[in-house]
């Protein structure tokens, strides 16, 4: 990590980003806020309350039985986001967790050591902080944490962990020979789950209200599907910093009504800006890619600084929506909640559809390698949403995020050369972080983007001389 010198005296970093549409601006004070105090009441009224990881695939179960919930990866950044984060990266590193530890897992650590030693929670925790859990519930993919961090909470929690085995096959398998099996496993997986909740509330699962619940999941994130291909327009209609606001909906409220409200909302005024040409900035002179790695939750100002400069972030490579299941094929809805987990998993996995990928030699129906899944990814990104310059962010505590991506950089290189900017700071944890020397980059790498396109617009100019000559000829 880079060497911080001391913020000049008197400065006052902006940390929040400005967002551009009026439902971005939402999504945190009309419908985040409500999930922790929903749950506050629920626990309040005796009702139980899971704690549990995003991607665990528990979200339309734990609708459809009524079990408030609260997500404590969500928690830390709203804690990183509101300056309150600081007190429980310490008080986990003072019980013995490294500095390196995933930041979502230090805060949602040491919330619970100093709610503990409290006997309740902490004074001043942002939103009110999370009632004591029922259940915990972990999964076991994207990273380690995953599946130890919850193994840890119950150091302070007296509440039973369940972790779902959230699956998708190797790289090298081939699709069509080991899908079945697969799903199979991942449903069976959910049924031990729903038993789980069953024993631990004395619930039964309603199976139609699951149906339903699923219907409403699916076109949530139909719409938010939707509108993530709208960011193709020129100018650009919605920034990362909003989709950064917006995902929380669709991967902490899952299933809710709410949901759906906010999604149909947010592609009808995204739909709206692309028809009236409206941008994110009046003048947009860049389109950049978030290409690697989480934001720095505790200052997401920097996005506007990107933007005072003329660069816009059109797309991203975090907390991606996919490409909605098909919800003509659901049967038994269990297994439908398996199969759509599955596809959102192995969508990349495809064979390379770009030339310059495919002739890396592999044969159809089999799996890229990660190397070319990333790079068909990435040049897909590109291509679609015309970029023309590449962010990546090294991030401390989150080795799932950052491991590979001056890799996949240099070996994006290999197929199209656009300017990119490597950064370095966390998400949550702030003390490795210096405003002044990220913006002293981002002015570099805004320089590059301009001489990068003086160096074309002069490349193409030589060329209709040529060809001029050439005709004339
Ligand atoms: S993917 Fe990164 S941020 Fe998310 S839980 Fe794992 S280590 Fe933490």
């Amino acid at each position: 990590m880079a060497n911080v010198p001391n913020e000049p005296k008197g400065s006052k970093p902006k940390t929040t980003a400005t967002k551009s549409t009026r439902t971005a601006n939402l999504a945190y004070s009309k419908y985040l806020k409500k999930m922790y105090t929903r749950a506050a009441e629920s626990a309040a009224r005796g009702n139980p309350v899971a704690w549990v990881m995003a991607g665990a695939m528990a979200d339309e179960i734990l609708v459809a039985m009524d079990i408030g919930r609260v997500y404590p990866e969500n928690f830390a950044g709203v804690c990183a986001a509101k300056k309150g984060a600081q007190p429980f990266l310490e008080a986990a590193e003072s019980d013995g967790f490294s500095n390196v530890i995933c930041g979502y897992a230090r805060t949602g650590i040491g919330y619970g050591r100093m709610k503990r030693q409290l006997g309740a929670i902490p004074p001043g925790t942002p939103d009110g902080g999370m009632p004591d859990p029922a259940m915990l519930v972990g999964r076991t993919t994207s990273c380690d944490i995953g599946y130890k961090w919850f193994q840890a909470q119950k150091r302070y929690e007296d509440a039973p962990l369940h972790v779902i085995d959230v699956v998708m096959p190797p790289l090298a398998s081939n699709l069509e020979e080991v899908l079945p099996s697969y799903i199979e496993f991942q449903t069976e997986e959910l049924r031990a789950f729903i038993a789980f909740v069953e024993k631990v509330t004395g619930r039964k699962m309603d199976y139609d209200r699951l149906n339903k619940v699923v219907d409403i999941a699916h076109e949530s994130i139909w719409h938010y599907y939707e509108t993530h291909k709208l960011r193709r327009a020129i100018p650009c209609p919605m920034p990362t910093q909003d989709h950064l606001a917006c995902f929380a909906p669709g991967f902490f409220m899952l299933g809710e009504p709410e949901t759906l409200e906010f999604y149909k909302d947010l592609h009808a005024e995204v739909q709206q800006r692309v028809d009236e040409k409206v941008g994110v900035i009046p003048n947009e002179e860049f389109r950049l890619l978030w290409a690697g790695g989480l934001p720095p939750w505790h200052n997401l100002g920097i996005f506007n600084y990107f933007e005072s400069l003329g660069a816009v972030f059109v797309a991203e490579t975090c907390y991606n929506i996919w490409d909605p299941y098909p919800p003509g094929t659901r049967g038994d809805v269990v297994e439908w909640i398996a199969r759509s987990s599955i596809h959102h998993r192995t969508e990349y996995l495809t064979p390379p559809r770009d030339p310059r990928v495919s002739a890396g030699g592999l044969k159809a129906g089999t799996f890229l390698s990660g190397r070319q899944v990333s790079v068909q990814w990435l040049l897909d990104k590109i291509n679609d949403y015309k970029v023309d310059g590449l962010v990546m962010h090294g991030t401390m505590s989150c080795r799932a995020c950052t491991i590979g991506q001056l890799y996949f950089k240099d070996t994006l290189k290999e197929y199209i050369d656009l300017p990119t900017l490597f950064i370095e700071s966390d998400i949550i944890d702030e003390r490795n972080f210096s405003e002044t020397n990220m913006k002293s980059q981002i002015d570099s790498f805004v320089e590059s983007l301009a001489n990068a396109r003086k160096r074309k617009q002069e490349s193409q100019a030589r060329e209709v001389g040529k060809s001029g000559q050439t005709s004339k000829a």
